[in-house]
């Protein structure tokens, strides 16, 4: 656990209790600051307090007497509009800090890694973790993912520390310095949190807050917002950028070329049989660890054999089961249409029965128009199934189910009754889980559990017949 010792007698608004404000609210206890701690919802309140957090209600609070306030990542402070809490404490001159903020500014002489961009980021970190701590090296794994940073262990200043960074969270943590700052890409997402893309696009850029010239900035030129980026930094003289791409060639540069990452037009490693990191947009994954760790002095070798050694992430294109020639693949992080278009590419050649469903993003499926060809049946569920179908209609052959559960077995049944060798059911929302699941994670977890089930059921016939 980190003990932020520059918080002490400070007084600590922390809005937000679920894991990570928990876990900063007790960090900050450790560290002797007077905590006031708050969650609109009662049963956070509840399960703080049991912890042993401190509750105030931070909407009946004088702000001129509170140092700092700390604020989770989901609740907004700019746009659509600033949280109550959070404009009151603006009002008094607070601006509100992330438990990132206080992990940098408390372990200052460490070297830290930050990855942001829309998509990509968790598979990059774990990624970049993961080669990492192979080469030997002392590292800490966590920010958006995973462990809440505050649970992370404090580090010398030979230890590194690997934090996926979220838009929301750069935003509100002004004194980070990352050694090496990624951005993987920018597409349309969150766009009511950052009011539009020029909002959302400038939050991103922020990963490259406070660098100096001995810091590398990794960045793709795929997509036009990141090229954008790269070139108006490039005008400012910057000399430290480290371009990667997986469809330009980049003479001084990290790129993939016919599935082959190549450093400076070299030849590296092939990508073509990657299991756990299958398709393009893996490849850009891999191309920005690659880079990050070869500014560090990390051989080649090494990368290489990390990069094949890695295990690959659940519900990222996590193969499930596969049984009666059918393969089922649990990508339920493919919370927007994207992430689903890239997990699509991927299976052009297998008759797919697609999963689509949930809390719609702003745009639909349109954009995944172009892979339309490539879904032999689309299964629907959840709130967004009669606007998605609208968007199939006439393209694609789809059918309606109000759950994942019924989903999951339609998708089966039809999978099965087909009997295409090499099909594939796959589960890549391209929505947000939160009509009928807490989140990603869980809706993933259910489509395991009822993939499991219809094994053992389709098991159990068969050993009856
Ligand atoms: P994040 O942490 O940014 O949400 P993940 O690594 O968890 O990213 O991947 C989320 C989803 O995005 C997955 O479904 C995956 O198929 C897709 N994805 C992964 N990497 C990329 C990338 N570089 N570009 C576009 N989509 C990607």
């Amino acid at each position: 656990m980190i003990i932020p010792t520059r918080y002490k007698d400070k007084r600590v608004a922390v809005l937000g209790l679920g894991r990570s404000g928990r876990s900063v609210a007790h960090s900050l206890l450790k560290a002797s600051a007077h905590v006031f701690a708050w969650d609109d919802q009662e049963s956070a309140r509840i399960l703080a307090q049991a912890q042993g957090i401190p509750l105030n209600d931070l909407n009946m609070i004088d702000w001129t007497e509170i140092d700092f306030l700390v604020l989770s990542p989901g609740i907004p402070h700019r746009y659509p509009a600033p949280h109550p809490v959070v404009a009151r404490a603006q009002t008094s001159g607070l601006r509100p800090i992330s438990d990132i903020e206080i992990l940098c500014t408390s372990q200052p002489q460490a070297h830290y890694i930050g990855i942001t961009g829309t998509n990509g980021k968790s598979t990059t970190t774990t990624l970049i973790g993961h080669i990492l701590k192979e080469s030997g090296a002392i590292v800490e794994v966590g920010g958006n993912l995973g462990i809440p940073v505050m649970e992370l262990n404090p580090l010398e200043k030979n230890g590194i520390y690997v934090l996926e960074v979220s838009s929301y969270q750069l935003e509100i943590s002004p004194s980070l310095h990352f050694n090496i700052g990624i951005l993987l890409n920018i597409t349309p997402d969150h766009l009511e949190r950052h009011g539009g893309m020029d909002g959302y696009i400038a939050a991103k850029k922020l990963i490259y807050k406070n660098t100096t010239s001995k810091d590398t900035l990794v960045i793709s030129v795929d997509d036009l917002p990141c090229l954008k980026i790269y070139e108006s930094l490039k005008t400012l003289g910057q000399t430290n950028l480290l371009p990667i791409s997986t469809c330009k060639f980049l003479p001084e540069g990290i790129y993939v070329k016919e599935g082959i990452l190549h450093e400076n037009s070299h030849p590296v490693l092939s990508l073509k049989d990657l299991q756990r990191l299958k398709g393009q947009h893996n490849w850009q994954n891999v191309a920005a660890a690659y880079g990050a760790l070869r500014s560090m002095g990390i051989s080649t070798e090494t990368i290489a054999q990390g990069i094949i050694s890695f295990p690959g992430l659940n519900h990222r294109q996590q193969v499930v089961a596969s049984y009666r020639n059918v393969m089922f693949v649990n990508d339920s992080k493919a919370t927007n249409a994207e992430a689903t278009a890239k997990a699509l590419a991927c299976y052009q050649d297998s008759p797919l029965y697609c999963l689509l469903g949930g809390r719609s993003k702003e745009g639909g499926i349109t954009n995944l128009k172009p892979y339309f060809p490539f879904i032999e049946h689309a299964i629907l569920y959840g709130e967004a199934a009669a606007s998605f179908a609208l968007t199939l209609e006439g393209s694609v052959p789809y059918t309606i189910c109000k759950t994942l559960e019924e989903a999951t077995k339609m998708a089966a049944e039809l999978a099965f009754k087909h009997h295409r060798p090499g099909a594939v059911v796959l589960l890549s929302p391209a929505c947000a889980s939160f009509d009928q699941f807490r989140d990603f994670e869980e809706r993933g977890d259910a489509f395991c559990q009822y993939v499991k089930e219809l094994q053992e059921t389709s098991q159990n016939k068969s050993e009856v017949a």
